[in-house]
């Protein structure tokens, strides 16, 4: 990034007029007890191409935080506790109906916030609404049971909602991470107090507030702020019965902690260093172009990025050759561009960290391509790296062993099967992997031998709300998404009834 404003720009310009659209009619805020907060202190929510701020919101701290958490059980009581599954998934359906009319809307608001492209921010928009309808279409099809206890016994098992539950999400998938949270936990009958990222808390506020009038006032509720303020206070408060955290490994072990305070619950979604194997058989076609998208799409600010590539010693010069090739190959612009395949990074503290990764890895290992910022005028206000490979790496490596978070590939060379598995293995992490074979054999082996709670096959993803995700190790626990989430969302109760002996 140049340290001079290239106010001239077509690019900043043309920013700033959407600025503008994105914010004309809508204020953004606080969303407590289903009103709008716009007062106290403010910061400016950065555009990542520009440096601008598109918009000010509102810094909540603990006393925000308590507000949210007294209105949520407010509602919980009042009326939410006894809206039926029925009731709960339509209002369910009703507010991903409200959102699906402002798609384009939101698809703006995640574009500029955080520099996605266009079309990789519409589909995170439309992910979200899926979930959102994925978990008001499942609650419906949840049973108890009943459990054989005997002939004067009758034993049933239900299952209830925390009360009040808090969420925290970060800034790569702001909206679409939300609505992993969201769904199952409102779905499940729980009153919700959830943290945007501070980077990232547009499309979060804005969807909050098209919730108006749909769910009780009070059942959704969302607090932008500071992680340290905001989200240590979700974390910390008394009457947060569960925490669902998503973010790093460092913060989420501090949440458990916290929680750990009063035995609260805990689903952690936290960091990878996910390793994708190639065999020598892999249909190369398929799996530059998977292992490339697990590492480039979203400019590398994944969780599950697929920021190890493995590849046995017969193929290693051509899957290098190509991989490089394609990591060329990705048009960096504007993310309002819709030819533009790369965006910038989302903020300034975060280019610094894969900047200085990069620096490190020319120190380390052999680079290959990129490891720059783009030499285009147009860009020199926003954060971008380059696409950047670097090959000759091992995990004993800072960039082989440490999460960048950023386009950064490391291309890693095997010769034995057992050899890949244990440098797959080999990690802190256990968020996700990859395998690139054609044969059905190797991919169950492998995908057994894998410790990762994510295995994609000849591609990167899809993911759906339809299965688990979630990580092991220090990826986290518990899961997301699938019905997973929704159990963890509820507490099993067992009923024991005992009955008297029949009489007329
Ligand atoms: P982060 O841990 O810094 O922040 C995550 C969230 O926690 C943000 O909302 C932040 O404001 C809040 N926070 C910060 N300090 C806090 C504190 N002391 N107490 C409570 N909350 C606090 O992570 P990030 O930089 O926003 O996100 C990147 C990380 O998230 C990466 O490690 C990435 O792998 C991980 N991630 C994981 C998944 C997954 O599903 N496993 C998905 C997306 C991102």
């Amino acid at each position: 990034m140049s340290s001079s404003r290239s106010d001239e720009s077509p690019v900043v310009e043309r920013h700033r007029s959407k600025h503008r659209d994105a914010t004309a009619d809508v204020e953004f805020g606080t969303w407590i007890d289903g009103e709008l907060q716009t007062q106290g202190p403010k910061a400016g929510v950065v555009d990542p191409v520009t440096g601008d701020s598109i918009v000010e919101v509102p810094q909540g701290d603990a006393a925000t935080v308590d507000a949210a958490v007294g209105a949520a059980w407010d509602a919980f009581d009042r009326e939410w506790d006894a809206a039926t599954v029925r009731e709960r998934s339509a209002r369910l359906f009703e507010w991903a109906d409200v959102l699906e009319d402002h798609l384009e809307e939101l698809t703006l608001l995640e574009c500029l916030d955080c520099g996605k492209p266009l079309s990789q921010a519409r589909g995170e928009v439309e992910g979200a609404i899926d979930t959102l309808e994925f978990y008001a279409s499942v609650c419906r099809a949840q049973r108890g049971s009943e459990v054989p206890g005997g002939e004067d016994l009758h034993l049933y098992t239900t299952q209830e909602p925390y009360g009040v539950v808090g969420q925290i999400v970060p800034w790569n998938y702001p909206l679409w991470a939300a609505a992993w949270k969201l769904g199952p936990a409102l779905a499940a009958g729980n009153a919700c107090v959830l943290k945007p990222a501070n980077d990232t808390p547009l499309s979060t506020v804005r969807a909050a507030q098209l919730s108006e009038r749909i769910f009780p006032d009070g059942v959704l509720n969302v607090v932008p702020g500071p992680g340290s303020q905001v989200g240590q206070a979700i974390a910390e408060h008394d009457d947060v019965r569960k925490v669902s955290f998503t973010g790093s490994t460092a913060v989420g072990s501090g949440v458990m902690r916290a929680a750990a305070d009063r035995v609260a619950p805990v689903t952690l979604e936290l960091g990878g260093k996910s390793p994708f194997i190639v065999f020598p058989d892999a249909d190369l076609d398929k799996v530059v172009d998977a292992v490339a998208d697990g590492i480039f799409y979203s400019t590398g600010e994944i969780c599950d990025a697929f920021s190890r590539a493995l590849v046995h010693e017969s193929i290693a010069d051509e899957f290098t050759e190509r991989f490089v090739e394609k990591a060329e190959s990705y048009v960096l612009g504007d993310p309002l561009d819709e030819k533009t395949t790369m965006g910038p990074l989302t903020s300034q503290s975060q280019f610094e960290t894969v900047t200085e990764y990069i620096e490190t890895g020319k120190q380390e290992a052999e680079l290959l391509c990129g490891g720059g910022t783009p030499d285009d005028s147009e860009l020199a206000d926003g954060w971008y790296v380059e696409p950047t490979v670097f090959g000759g790496v091992t995990n004993q490596m800072t960039i082989g062993r440490e999460e960048i978070f950023g386009p950064v590939q490391t291309i890693q060379i095997f010769s034995e099967y057992e050899e890949a598995i244990e440098l797959a293995n080999d990690t802190q992490y256990g968020l996700a992997a990859g395998i690139g074979t054609e044969k059905t054999s190797l991919v169950h082996q492998t995908a057994d031998d894998l410790e990762a709670g994510l295995v994609y096959v000849n591609e990167y993803g899809p993911i759906m709300p339809d299965a688990p995700y979630g990580g092991f190790k220090q990826s986290g626990h518990g899961k997301d998404l699938g019905l997973e989430a929704l159990d963890h969302y509820q507490r099993q109760k067992s009923v024991y009834v005992n009955l008297d002996e029949p009489e007329l």
